[in-house]
Parts: structure tokens; C-alpha cells; sequence
């Protein structure tokens, strides 16, 4: 009995020795729930945190954006079909749309924002304009 209670107190020692301040890695001695030191290591980190969120926004955005212009430069009037390879070789991205729209034959067009495309075969796209009923 007494060796099972050395044993329980020495886990909740390793538990308060592991409690490190997330920025600096200081040891923390303070409420349970206390992730940081001091104000400045809790505000360099959610900064970090921020900035890291922030550049992957702005990356996403970057490639919808070009997405976007790719598409828009070769449909100038709404509505074009064209090979994939052609879309591919301007540095189209395929993974990355804002929208989606589900035919009711089952066919799925994709969007970059109001520019978009569907799929045929042979490798071909038909480039369309976003119309009113697309959401
Ligand atoms: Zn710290």
C-alpha cells in the first residue's frame, strides 16, 4: 500500500516537472492550466502562431488568385473549352477552388471565384462564368 502511494506521488512529481512554459520551456509552477511564463513568452508565441496562420492564408490565396486569372485569361467571353495540359503548363492548380457546383446529371463544376470549369473527357475543360443559380 505504501509502495503504491510512493509510486502515485512520484507520477504527479514527473507530471509537475514536465510543465514547461510552451515559448522558453521554463519550468512552470503556477495554476495547472498555465501554459506560459510570463506575458512576453504567451505574446511571442500567439504572434508566431498568427504570422504561421497568416502565410498559409496568404500562400492559399495567392494560388486561387492565379487560379483565378488563369482561367479568366483564356475564357474572355464566358464560355471556351481547352485541354488540361494547356491549364496545366500556366501553372493552373487543380487542388484549389473556392466552390463547387453538382449538376444534376452528377457532373461537378469547379470554381475559383467567379471563373470555373468542368471537366470532359479526353483531357478537355469547358471554362465557364459563374451563373446566378451556383451558390
Ligand atoms: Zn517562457
Amino acid at each position: 500500500m505504501e509502495k503504491l502511494l510512493i509510486f502515485s506521488k512520484l507520477v504527479i512529481i514527473k507530471k509537475m516537472e514536465k510543465r514547461t512554459c510552451l515559448e522558453c520551456e521554463a519550468k512552470l509552477s503556477g495554476r495547472k492550466d498555465q501554459k506560459f511564463c510570463a506575458d512576453y513568452c504567451r505574446n511571442t508565441y500567439n504572434n508566431r502562431q498568427n504570422e504561421d496562420a497568416n502565410a498559409t492564408v496568404r500562400r492559399i490565396n495567392g494560388i486561387l488568385r492565379k487560379n483565378r486569372r488563369i482561367l479568366a485569361e483564356h475564357n474572355p467571353n464566358g464560355k471556351k473549352t481547352l485541354d488540361g495540359i494547356t491549364l496545366a503548363e500556366d501553372g493552373f492548380n487543380f487542388h484549389y477552388f473556392t466552390n463547387t457546383y453538382k449538376t444534376l446529371k452528377g457532373s461537378h463544376y469547379y470554381f475559383c471565384y467567379d471563373h470555373g470549369y468542368i471537366k470532359l473527357e479526353n483531357d478537355q475543360y469547358m471554362l465557364v462564368l459563374k451563373q446566378d443559380y451556383v451558390k
